[in-house]
């Protein structure tokens, strides 16, 4: 069987390049530039104040404690055009600029005010509380690199440069088809106690647009050939198409001929991992599209989802940082398994105890348990021919 890093490795290397488009400044979220961003001017754009407080002759108070005549005030968004006399002191607001001269802003805690005169108490040093004209960017600097993920802080930062529409990868338009006589959809009355409601579907929806991917929900089709060929054959209109359910060793799983039926080149099928071994990839559309056949465990369902599929859709967006992101962690009590045949990818939780990064792995470990997702904020990986892992050993971790 395929170990994991070759089939991401196979996944990755089909992945084509999507094309780019411009969008406003909120469509970009959670989407990946496509431009480098380049600063045009320094910032700050002038000197200012830090704090509020008084503008000084740093000369002046060096030995302080000393009093100064106040010679007015200087709110945010006045002319830069002040010259502070020696001597004096001038009132200051946060992000107003620093009038000509002046060294150091005391801030208002370190003062007293009385009859028109200020009492700075301690000194400060030079420059003391003074953001410095292009201290944080300088005029033609790259900003935010191409392949950037933007996240909400890289918004705010390309609102900063007037950027009211930026160049992103055009969103994946990924088709999501859930396969199972016994599955049903939310709202659709449920008869018989074998029946199972789904979640694979919306699981993977949320977790497509959270990736930058457009989903496209197909619904849900029973274990029936000529209805999932139908299915199947929607696949030209789609960069990827991702089935649940279906794919495994069983007399109805049909997928795998399926697929190939409807002109899908099959590069894997079952991966050393566990849960989720039975997830099949292959390519169609001249390997333009990416077909992903994932076992219809709804665990199997978001591990083949967050190890696979996302770091897939995000390099079709041309992201830089595409691989699921590791660490190491001290794990918090023994773990013991039967079979170490795969590489097993436990829910758990990644907390600070003291100096130490602890992992705790949630007490369910089974595929069919969405619920050990709870609480979870990474997996714990256990390697192919480990049984048994100790409490205190450092231990790898992959986060969500
Ligand atoms: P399969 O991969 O089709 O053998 O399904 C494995 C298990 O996952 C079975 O218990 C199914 O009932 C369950 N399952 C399949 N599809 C879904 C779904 N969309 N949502 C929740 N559970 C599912
Ligand atoms: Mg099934």
């Amino acid at each position: 069987m395929m170990p994991y890093e070759e089939a991401l490795s196979i996944v990755l290397s089909h992945c084509p390049t999507l094309p780019t488009e411009k969008v406003y400044l909120l469509d970009a979220l959670g989407r990946v530039l496509a431009e480098d961003v380049i600063s045009e001017e320094d910032r700050p754009s002038f000197d200012n104040s830090a704090m509020d407080g008084y503008a000084v002759h740093w000369e002046d108070i060096k030995d302080a404690p000393v009093e100064l005549s106040v010679v007015g005030e200087i709110p945010a968004g006045a002319e830069e055009t002040f010259e502070l006399p020696r001597g004096c002191a001038v009132k200051i607001f946060t992000g107003a600029p620093i009038p000509k001269g002046a060294t150091a802003v005391v801030p208002v805690e370190y003062t007293e005010t009385k009859n028109g005169k200020v009492l700075i108490k301690e000194t400060f040093k030079k420059g003391a509380n003074i953001r410095r004209k292009g201290e944080e960017l300088k005029a033609g600097e790259i900003v935010l690199q191409k392949g950037t993920i933007l996240r909400h802080y890289e918004i705010g930062l390309l609102a900063s440069l007037n950027k009211v529409q930026v160049e992103v990868s055009r969103r994946p338009r990924v088709a999501v088809l859930s396969t199972g006589d016994e599955i049903k959809d939310l709202g659709e009355p449920i008869t018989k106690p074998s029946q199972i409601r789904t979640s694979n579907g919306y699981t993977l929806m949320a977790g497509i647009s959270l990736a930058g991917g457009e989903p496209h929900y197909l619904g849900i089709v029973p274990d029936e050939p000529d209805k999932l060929k139908k299915a199947l054959s929607q696949l030209e209109d789609y960069d990827v198409f991702i089935t649940t359910g279906g794919v495994s060793a069983g007399d109805r799983d049909y997928i795998k001929t399926l697929v190939e039926e409807v002109g899908v080149k099959v590069h894997f099928h079952k991966v050393r991992i566990k849960p989720a071994k039975p997830i099949l990839f292959g390519t169609y559309k001249e390997g333009k599209g990416l077909f992903f056949g994932i076992p219809g465990n709804p665990v199997s369902c978001a591990v083949a989802f967050d190890l696979i599929v996302k770091p897939a859709l995000l390099k079709m967006q041309s992201a830089k940082d595409y691989m699921p992101r590791t660490l190491w962690a001290k794990l918090k009590r023994d773990f013991f398994r039967r079979d170490p045949e795969r590489r097993e990818f436990v829910r758990a939780f990644l907390s600070l105890e003291g100096q130490d990064l602890v992992c705790d792995y949630s007490p369910k470990l089974q595929s069919h348990m969405l619920t050990s997702y709870v609480g979870a904020n990474c997996y714990m990986v256990v390697r192919e021919g480990v049984k048994e892992l100790k409490g205190g050993e450092l231990i790898e971790v992959v986060l969500f």
